[in-house]
């Protein structure tokens, strides 16, 4: 054989190899199942697409945990991986489904709310695929981390400029696979429109009191230990802020800007009776001054850049530790929910909700996540 074959011949080998591994690594992936266990507090399983037909089949389509108290209440309903690659609203909605047990009102959870999100990640952030928790009983449990965005495998091509449907802002292309940008939703729009539709057709159905929408931002970004209020939420959201404040957790509260279009605080609470908040917690592993990204930089939020950074006061959150771990971002979400619940049965009594089994703060930290996964 020539050389020149014998080379072909070696790269197209190298090239099959190569391809091999990344594309069974694509596929896992995409067809990874987490194995989010049913809480014995919850009372009902629905799914997604009995809010929007055009999900069922899809991958779109997720479950929806519904945890009803015997006496009546008002509602609530916890969203986690709007963006997911912030992976701590995941975790706590798991938590929250998983333990929770509801005597009065109704609870309900949709850990996974952009599920495509879920099935890949950013392409060049070197993120992990995965995170795993050992439970109480010494199970290694994995739950996916994922991307900012829907995955274009489900919605392709992203248009120059994305156009809200609603209010004709305009904003760049990859946009459109925001979810976040794509509320109130179109019952036929694009895969992550469709998503926002079913959310929003929920809450206005099953007339859900309050939408806590779970984020994590980088710690240099300004908006963060935050909760983002509409501005009919805001006396519900500046008393659980105050709460917070008064238990040494860090929180601002940060109206929702009436002009920026497509969010949950803004449109849920625009379109929708309910009662819309938006919490940002710190997460080192999606920040842009991070080092190596890995899961152990998820888990622990340990990052020397970010000391560095904290030390010129570059940072908008507590980095004096030199971490930032899951516990402390997942327990800040609970701790954060449990408040707006007390909040909003002190506002409006009729509308209370009784809730046991969240997790507090502390009880976070001192347990750590994998403590209340069954
Ligand atoms: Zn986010």
């Amino acid at each position: 054989m020539k050389k020149q074959y014998a080379s072909a011949a070696a790269i197209l080998v190298a090239a099959a190899i190569v391809g091999g591994i990344a594309g069974n690594s694509f596929y896992t992936k995409r067809h990874f199942k987490e194995d989010i266990v049913k809480g014995d507090g919850v009372t009902e399983v629905r799914m997604l697409s009995d809010y929007n037909p055009r999900l069922k089949g899809t991958i779109a389509d997720t479950e929806i945990y519904v945890l009803k108290g015997e006496e009546p209440g008002g509602s609530v309903l916890v969203l986690g991986s709007t963006h997911a690659n912030e992976p701590a609203g995941h975790m706590a909605g798991i938590v929250i489904e998983e333990n929770a047990k509801v005597k009065k009102g109704t609870v309900y959870v949709i850990p996974s709310v952009n599920q495509s999100a879920l099935t890949h990640n950013d392409a060049l952030d070197g993120a992990p695929q995965y995170m795993h928790y050992t439970t109480k009983t010494g199970e290694l449990r994995t739950f996916q981390y994922g991307s900012r965005a829907t995955n274009p495998i489900d919605q392709w091509p992203d248009p120059d400029i994305y156009t809200h449907r609603s209010s004709g802002q305009s904003l760049s292309g990859s946009e459109t696979r925001n979810l976040n940008r794509c509320y109130p939703g179109v019952e036929d729009g694009t895969i992550s429109e469709q998503v926002a539709y079913a959310v929003k057709n929920l809450i206005t159905t099953d007339d859900i009191t309050m939408e806590i929408d779970l984020h994590e931002s980088s710690p240099e970004y300004a908006v963060n230990n935050a909760t983002v209020a509409h501005e009919r939420a805001m006396g519900i959201a500046s008393e659980g802020v105050l709460n917070l404040q008064l238990e040494d957790i860090a929180m601002s509260l940060e109206p929702s800007p009436a002009t920026l279009h497509g969010l949950t605080h803004r449109e849920l609470g625009d379109f929708t009776n309910t009662y819309a908040l938006l919490m940002e917690t710190g997460n080192p592993s999606q920040g842009r001054l991070r080092g190596k990204t890995d899961e152990a930089l998820v888990q622990t939020g340990i990052d020397p850049c970010y000391v560095v950074n904290y030390g010129l006061g570059l940072l908008y959150v507590d980095y004096s530790s030199g971490s930032f771990p899951m516990e402390l971002r997942v327990g800040r979400h609970l701790q954060g929910i449990s408040e707006y619940i007390a909040a909003l049965g002190n506002n409006e009594p009729d509308k209370a909700i009784i809730v046991e089994g969240i997790p507090s703060y502390q009880e976070m930290l001192d347990n750590k996540v994998g403590f209340y996964l069954k």
